[in-house]
């Protein structure tokens, strides 16, 4: 009966489905990297991986994670897919890097260093292949690009390592201009490099909206979940999977002039059916929300009230009778025909979808429920 105070979390894989089936059609023939960081952006990385690689309609050529134990528990969970590790790892770690058959981001010289002597000290040496990140407007991971040929080649002459791809990651791909300068710089460094590497630059709005940063390969992550962010429309195409439902507790009715939650923010202003929900910040609800979030009880849109708390949440369901104590309300998701998606409720926090997913998603990942039912 769910995780924290009943929260259920569902997580439709044939919305996944279709979304990876728009992807495929944005980009032709071209690799599909499936970003599942973050266990999968809250949708269970394992699960994810296992639809990915077993039972999606569209091959999946690799799948991207940001960190070693994510890559591990993958591995560890049977996944066989080609995985790319995006933030780096301790040097120290390089033997578990090749142990695991983990495709490495390499982003400064100790890792390369590290991974090399890792390889010479195998029984029987074996190249391992590397993607090198390089730096064109993130300024976070990655060789600047002028430094950029001269770092591959270097990596290449030393041996042990074989540089298989190239990437960049989109900083602001709302701006056409600058992405067109990011995309040129990955030109310009794959017209230097004297044998064939995979390019890559493309998340989720380049893949759906700037063709030019398609080059080799792709790497949605919020579009598989259902998302576009993006200052233009979000792209009717895509399905949201993620679903997240939360018990009444209790309701009452109030007066007008009762205060409702911590430093009586909000007193009613009339007679008041208050419902308290099962959810809170301890279960990714944004504290933010207060007195400006929505829920969905009984198919219509409410507010909250007051406060969020820890683990409770108070809506307004005076307009809604029917609400009584065991029925469950929306938090993200759709009843009736109405819907509150994750990046609506994002704005009304001040935040986007990516933190919603992640912090509804992965502090109720005991209460995640996989379907692949049609809907
Ligand atoms: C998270 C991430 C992506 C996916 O971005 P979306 O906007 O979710 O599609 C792609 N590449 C890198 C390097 C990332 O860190």
């Amino acid at each position: 009966m769910g995780g924290k105070q009943g929260v259920i979390v569902q997580v439709d894989l044939a919305a996944l489905d279709r979304n990876l089936s728009q992807v495929r059609a944005s980009v032709g023939e071209r690799q599909i990297i499936a970003v599942i960081k973050a266990d999968a952006y809250g949708h269970g990385a394992v699960a994810i991986a296992h639809f990915l690689s077993e039972r999606a309609t569209v091959r999946v050529d690799m799948l991207a994670v940001a960190t070693l134990p994510e890559a591990i528990a993958l591995r560890e969970a049977g996944i066989a897919l080609p995985l790319l590790l995006l933030s780096g790892y301790r040097p120290a770690f390089a033997n578990e890097v090749i142990a695991h058959r983990i495709t490495p981001v390499i982003f400064d010289a100790d890792h390369a260093r590290s991974l090399r002597l890792a390889v010479q000290a195998m029984p029987r040496p074996t190249p391992v292949d590397v993607h090198i990140k390089i730096d064109t407007g993130m300024g976070r991971l990655g060789v600047a690009p002028d430094e950029a040929p001269a770092f591959i080649e270097a990596i290449m002459r030393q041996g042990g390592i074989r540089v298989a791809g190239i990437l960049s990651h989109l900083s602001d791909a709302d701006d056409l201009e600058f992405s067109r300068q990011q995309a040129a710089q990955i030109e310009k460094i794959r017209a230097g490099i004297p044998f064939p590497v995979r390019c890559h630059l493309a998340n989720s709005v380049g893949i759906m909206q700037l063709d030019f940063t398609h080059f080799d390969a792709v790497r949605p992550g919020l579009a598989l979940y259902g998302y576009l962010s993006t200052k233009q429309a979000a792209s009717p195409s895509l399905t949201p999977v993620m679903q997240v439902t939360a018990p009444v507790l209790a309701v009452k009715t109030h007066p007008a002039g009762t205060p409702i939650s911590y430093g009586r923010t909000y007193t009613t202003r009339r007679v008041s059916r208050i419902a308290t929900i099962g959810i809170g910040y301890a279960a990714g609800y944004p504290r933010l929300l207060s007195n400006r979030g929505t829920m969905l009880a009984g198919g219509r849109r409410v507010p909250v009230v007051g406060r969020v708390c820890m683990d409770m949440t108070m809506i307004d369901v005076t307009d809604v009778p029917e609400i009584k104590p065991g029925d469950r309300v929306t938090v993200v998701g759709t009843e009736r025909g109405t819907s509150l998606w994750a990046d609506e409720l994002a704005a009304q926090a001040d935040s986007i979808a990516y933190e919603l997913l992640c912090a509804l998603g992965n502090n109720n990942a005991e209460a995640r429920v996989h379907s692949e039912g049609a809907t």
